[in-house]
């Protein structure tokens, strides 16, 4: 009897945010203003992967900072991530492993009695040991290279 209802949602189908002519797809929101913006497939595809490919790009051209021989691959600095603060480094899987396994072994004997500033100051320190224990083993690698 009211079966007709769903001819009238298709008038009033909402538009894309950006063209105004094709209808919307994707929901895009921003949590910290509230704000949102409704984009197509198309416009969606012109604005949302541009800041993919830029992460990409940015990935693509670091190279690892301790071998500076292979594209970082999602290294992780544990130093940063536990700080907050320092620079996060790019590494290649290689070193990742080297350079964490380094810094866990010093963390295992850190005096957990320390303040926090002061815990800062010591992974400070620390980061500083542990890239010159990373120039140490490249050294090492390199006179008994297997490439
Ligand atoms: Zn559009
Ligand atoms: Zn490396």
């Amino acid at each position: 009897m009211f079966a007709h209802s769903h001819q009238m949602s298709i008038s009033i189908q909402p538009l894309c945010d950006i063209c105004h002519q094709r209808p919307r797809t994707h929901h895009i929101c921003e949590g910290n203003t509230g704000e949102s913006t409704n984009f197509c497939d198309a416009c969606f595809d012109a604005a949302a992967p541009l800041t993919v490919r830029t992460l990409l790009a940015a990935s693509r051209d670091a190279y690892c900072n301790f071998c500076n021989a292979q594209p970082c691959s999602g290294g992780t600095d544990l130093l940063a991530l536990a700080t907050g603060v320092m620079q996060t480094k790019q590494m290649c899987p290689r070193c990742s492993v080297e350079y964490n396994s380094y810094i866990q072994d010093q963390l295992r004997d850190a005096d957990a009695t320390l303040s926090q500033t002061e815990q800062i100051a010591a992974l400070r320190t620390l980061n500083v040991a542990a890239d010159t224990h990373m120039k140490q083993w490249l050294r090492a690698n390199e006179s008994g290279k297997d490439i």
